[in-house]
């Protein structure tokens, strides 16, 4: 079915000020959404404001951390302003900006599968690979060209959601034609892969190696579990948030169908990121632990020891044990 993309024009067009908010711990499409969006209201002559509540932990996007605030003043909420929030399907994972932004209208533009009802205007479409991807379609279809800058935040948030291309199923010519037009307005996939995997520290590729060394199979070697501390990522003098290669290499052994990673945040808190193969929805598991994602992707924050965590995310893949 076509998409009805008026009433959100209409809503984009009747506000003057706008508050572009995303997740927090944000990633490559939560901020390069945020910035095409940032881009084109400019442009439609809107005055805009990049917002997170940060922290900006992975490499690929840190340099972009000057463009955001990391609070919103009284002061900025006068007069007619809008509050759109990107990638992120429930208020309570825009972190320590959920109070302010409770103060005005919100627009929620976002991919999840899995969320809260929220927002006063709602662009969400779980079928797209990436928010960025809705970006495009809402620039595209108010009769603007992308300009070069946008084509690249849109590409780079895609090639983040989607493992630069890996996670795509079949059936999706339309993605295919929407990066075409893309590549058209000036993208470089190689320049993208550069800027997505580039620049690493010798450290970070060795918490790698402490990670692939711990890690456990479980049910008949169908899930594939393992953890770093903050001690590793002190001794390594790393603070890189660096999951997606790690992923790929797990998810590359046979049999394996789901993989888990269990990160410790703070003493007794562990973030948890849940990563699906074939038909487990990581998603729902995520969601059952107060969390939440897509099917094939997901996190969710855990407090306890780290036996007992790990213990806890091995008993909710029961379902493992029958399929
Ligand atoms: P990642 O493992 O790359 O941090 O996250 C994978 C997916 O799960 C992303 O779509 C991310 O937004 C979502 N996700 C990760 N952690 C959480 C969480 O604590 N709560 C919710 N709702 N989603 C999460
Ligand atoms: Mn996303």
């Amino acid at each position: 079915m076509e998409k009805d993309y008026r009433p959100i024009l209409e809503a984009l067009d009747s506000f003057d000020n706008f508050i572009i908010a995303g997740h927090q711990e944000p990633d490559g499409d939560c901020l390069c959404s945020q910035m095409a969006l940032s881009s084109f209201l400019k442009r439609k002559g809107k005055n805009a404001r990049l917002v997170s509540a940060g922290p900006f932990k992975r490499p690929e996007i840190r340099s972009w951390e000057k463009f955001f605030s990391g609070t919103i003043d009284d002061n900025d909420l006068k007069g007619k302003t809008l509050g759109i929030i990107t990638d992120c399907s429930s208020p309570d994972r825009t972190g320590s900006l959920g109070d302010q932004l409770k103060k005005i209208p919100l627009m929620v533009i976002d991919h999840h599968s899995s969320g809260e009802m929220f927002g006063d205007y709602r662009f969400v479409d779980s079928d797209s690979p990436s928010t960025t991807l809705l970006v495009q379609q809402l620039i595209e279809s108010s009769g603007m060209e992308l300009t070069e800058e946008e084509a690249e935040f849109i590409f780079l948030g895609f090639c983040t959601d989607t493992g630069f291309f890996r996670h795509i199923g079949s059936g999706k010519p339309d993605v295919f034609q929407a990066v075409s037009r893309l590549v058209e307005a000036g993208v470089s996939p190689n320049a993208t892969h550069r800027v997505m995997t580039g620049g690493r520290t010798l450290g970070s590729r060795r918490l790698l190696g402490r990670i692939l060394d711990r890690s456990r199979l479980h049910y008949e070697g169908k899930l594939l579990i393992s953890w770093e501390t903050l001690e590793d990522r002190k001794e390594l003098e790393t603070e890189d948030r660096d999951s997606d290669s790690m992923y790929q290499m797990l998810q590359s052994i046979g049999g394996v169908e789901s993989v888990v990673i269990v990160q410790e945040e703070s003493e007794n808190t562990y973030s948890v990121g849940l990563r699906s193969t074939f038909d487990i929805d990581v998603g729902s598991i995520a969601k059952s632990f107060g969390g939440g994602g897509h099917r094939k992707a997901a996190g969710c924050t855990l407090t306890g020891s780290r036996n007992e965590v790990i213990q806890r995310l091995i008993d909710s893949f029961q379902l493992l044990n029958n399929s």
